[in-house]
């Protein structure tokens, strides 16, 4: 039955190639996190992912990720849920107490939101997104923002500094994204020296979508967000002006 069978085998591809790219590099798979990106899908297809052993999923819309989650939970699954879209400040009430992490953060009014309303007893893993192709109708902070933001999160004891996110140019070829996951890369480690931080504090690369997850691990992802690969090609969204 294709049903059954179709999620779990994509699951399986994408598990292998992430194998693949990390055998290329000699780093250990279990040091890169997938999270489904489930935005459009319903909550059936996202039960039978998690069923098939998806632990983490990203959505793009606060509501609908609050939405997701219920029902998901409504079938006694309880997967991660990280939130990577544009993020208003009057949807963050929203998301706090359902998400495990936040890979949108990108201005200072978001971090004095999250301060007023995370709770220290489970701190929210914060990515700041970084503008990586310096595109205007893109979100995301320039990069020498960045060292400020981080300050600020890292004054929040409700939030963890998890990590720095990127979404590269568009482009067919992923070797294209390949000198901004670099770039990444070397901001990341430039902002570990500078603000001195040690062990998980900013480890984190979430980097690498369908069309380039590979080369994204091949440079140093710790986290990749996939969804048509996992979950089909998307319908298309009504794009509000
Ligand atoms: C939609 C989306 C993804 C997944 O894109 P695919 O190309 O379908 O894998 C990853 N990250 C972000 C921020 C997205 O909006």
């Amino acid at each position: 039955m294709a049903a059954a069978t179709e999620p779990h085998t994509r699951l399986e591809a994408v598990r292998e190639q992430v194998r693949q790219a990390c055998a290329r590099v000699g780093r250990d798979p279990a040091q890169v996190r997938l999270i489904g990106v489930s935005k459009t899908r319903d909550a059936d297809e996202v039960i039978t992912a998690v069923r098939c052993g998806l632990s983490d999923l990203g959505e793009n819309y606060a509501q609908e990720l609050v939405a997701k989650a219920q029902a998901v939970a409504a079938a006694g699954l309880t997967p991660r849920w990280h939130f990577l879209g544009g993020l208003q400040t009057n949807k963050v009430r929203l998301l706090v107490p359902v998400v495990t992490g936040i890979q949108s953060v990108d201005r200072p009014s978001l971090i004095d939101e999250l301060a007023r309303r995370a709770d220290p007893g489970s701190p929210i893993e914060v990515f700041i997104e970084v503008n990586v192709g310096d595109e205007s109708q893109k979100a995301g902070c320039a990069p020498a923002d960045t060292a400020d933001l981080c300050r600020r999160v890292l004054a929040v004891p409700a939030l963890r500094l998890a990590g720095l996110m990127c979404v590269p140019p568009v482009d067919d070829d992923p070797e294209a994204s390949r000198p901004y996951f670099r770039f990444l890369r070397e901001h990341r480690d430039s902002l570990r020296r500078d603000l001195r931080l040690h062990e998980e504090t900013l480890a984190g690369l979430s980097m690498g979508m369908s069309g380039d997850f590979q080369a994204a691990i091949e440079e140093g992802a710790t986290t990749v967000r996939v969804g048509t690969l996992l979950f089909g090609p998307r319908p298309p969204r009504i794009v509000e002006p």
